[in-house]
């Protein structure tokens, strides 16, 4: 029975504590603003009550009085209650007030302390807020003060103006964005020097920030030409200047790039982490669901082959086997074929090493890995709706052939929002044939012509022409490997 007063960070997932997110696991209630990372409630139990109390469009959707109303209340009814906040709870988050409270009601907290938006904003940008010739001090300020308070020389102002002017170090002003000629201008009037370097930086750690550099005299300019918008924050010192040679976020290989992921839910999710990680923003738009068939457990000692085709083969496969009490040891008498190394990899974890795998990773790939090794019966285990190649050139070699169909692919609804986001996508990858079906089944022609389409290989691409579309980039290596690889090669050279 604790409220925490937890930091979620500035937005970049990643920057999320693990302390955060062990407590975010364990929540009874979670009560949560707007400015949180998108992905930091993933992990949240089914069953705990998330509570949204953040602003929507300027105006608080829940007051102040309300949120602490939910925090006592929930804290001593004995609930594990999160108060999860953007950045650093007790850097203008209003942390203090809501432990204050807590701690006057006897309500136990604890305060979990987050990457604050100043330190991390400016890191993505390329700043250090400090540095041992150019700030030996940093200071963050809130530029939420009402321009009117902004008076001749900043006299009505909560804030001591000419003081700020002669801080001798970094200042990094929080909120604020549409105060910023105001802002320069008092600093300039407090004896700031005009052409001292400044930065804007605009959701600073997501994939979209954008930052825009100027002095203290053009900096409100250059912000208000370029349209900056909160949340922002806005750097003063010979620090920002440090930018032009450290801007190491906008030049990692697919910074700027909007990717939509095709895949089903929980490969879907693998492969975007990897894209993101190169600097893309993913769109993750799961065509596809797979839906195990029930069954028994396939007498796997009376074959000398068995042909494995997905990873998700693989699991269900195994599940079966572990339901009637068996394991690896079955597969002692047969020879293990694994049409790619992703299979291979789903083998290995249950203790197998598959005898072949074929270097094109396809079903015709596997048929020539398969030439020179005698079979008499085989067991092809995989989807219910799969091409016949493999089956078809067993039999024509003599070779008795069971297939046992695990689970069907059906097609996974999208949502209007995810529909749009799709649209407003640079690239679209498909990782196969059936991928390619659904979701141009579920999209339609909604897909712009601009978009670029990737594919693994040459099946999943002859699945996009079926709809009408030639794919833009296929990959040579048809893995995930192979597929991120072209992607970025065809990024890299239309830059
Ligand atoms: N407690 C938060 C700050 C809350 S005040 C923290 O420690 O970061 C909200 C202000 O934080 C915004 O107006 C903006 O100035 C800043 N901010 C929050 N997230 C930001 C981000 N991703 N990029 C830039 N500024 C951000």
């Amino acid at each position: 029975m604790t409220v925490y007063l937890v930091g979620a960070g500035p937005g970049d997932p990643g920057l999320l504590t693990a302390r955060a997110l062990e407590l975010i696991a364990a929540a009874d209630v979670i009560v949560y603003d707007r400015l949180i990372p998108a992905t930091a409630l993933d992990g949240a139990r089914a069953d705990a009550q998330l509570i949204y109390v953040g602003k929507e469009g300027g105006g608080p959707s829940v007051s102040q009085e309300e949120i602490q109303q939910v925090l006592l209340e929930r804290g001593a009814a004995g609930d594990e209650v999160v108060r999860l906040k953007g950045g650093d709870p007790f850097v203008f988050g209003r942390g203090g007030e809501e432990a204050e409270l807590l701690h006057e009601a006897g309500v136990p907290f604890e305060v979990v302390p987050g990457i604050t938006a100043g330190v991390a904003a400016s890191a993505y940008a390329g700043i250090p807020v400090t540095h041992r010739d150019a700030a030996s001090a940093v200071a963050f300020v809130t530029g939420h003060e009402d321009p009117a308070k902004l008076g001749e020389g900043g006299t009505g102002s909560a804030l001591d103006w000419p003081a700020l002017a002669r801080f001798p170090g970094t200042l990094v002003f929080y909120m604020g964005v549409r105060q910023l000629p105001a802002i320069t201008q008092q600093l300039i009037a407090g004896g700031r020097a005009p052409d001292e370097p400044a930065a804007v930086i605009q959701r600073g750690t997501l994939p979209d920030q954008r930052v825009v550099s100027g002095t203290l005299a053009t900096i409100a300019t250059v912000a208000a030409d370029a349209e900056v918008r909160a949340p922002a924050i806005s750097l003063f010192g010979p620090v920002a200047a440090l930018r032009q040679d450290l801007a190491w976020f906008e030049s990692r290989p697919l910074a700027g790039v909007t990717i939509a992921v095709t895949r089903a839910r929980a490969q879907a999710s693998a492969l975007a982490r990897r894209l993101r990680s190169l600097g893309a923003a993913t769109v993750e738009a799961p065509a596809i669901r797979i839906v195990p068939i029930d069954g028994p457990a396939p007498e796997i000692t009376r074959y000398d082959l068995v042909c494995l085709t997905s990873p998700n083969g693989v699991r269900l496969l195994f599940d079966r086997l572990h339901r009637a009490g068996h394991d690896a040891r079955v597969f002692s008498g047969a020879r293990v074929a694994a049409i790619g190394p992703g299979t291979a990899a789903a083998l290995r974890e249950h203790g197998l090493i598959a005898d072949v795998v074929p270097t094109r990773f396809v079903a015709e790939g596997l048929v020539d890995a398969l030439a020179d090794l005698p079979v008499q019966r085989a067991l092809i285990a995989r989807a219910a709706q799969a091409r016949d190649v493999l089956p078809a050139a067993l039999r024509q070699r003599g070779a008795e052939v069971d297939v046992l169909a695990l689970y069907e692919t059906v097609a996974e609804p999208i949502s209007e929002p995810q529909r749009r986001a799709i649209a407003a996508a640079g690239y679209v990858t498909f990782t196969s044939s059936s991928t390619v079906k659904f979701f141009f089944d579920t999209v339609g022609d909604g897909l712009p012509e601009r978009t670029r389409l990737v594919s693994i290989g040459p099946v999943t691409s002859d699945a996009l022409r079926d709809q009408g579309r030639e794919p833009d980039v296929e990959a040579t290596r048809h893995d995930i490997d192979g597929l991120v690889q072209a992607l970025t090669d065809d990024v890299a050279s239309r830059a």
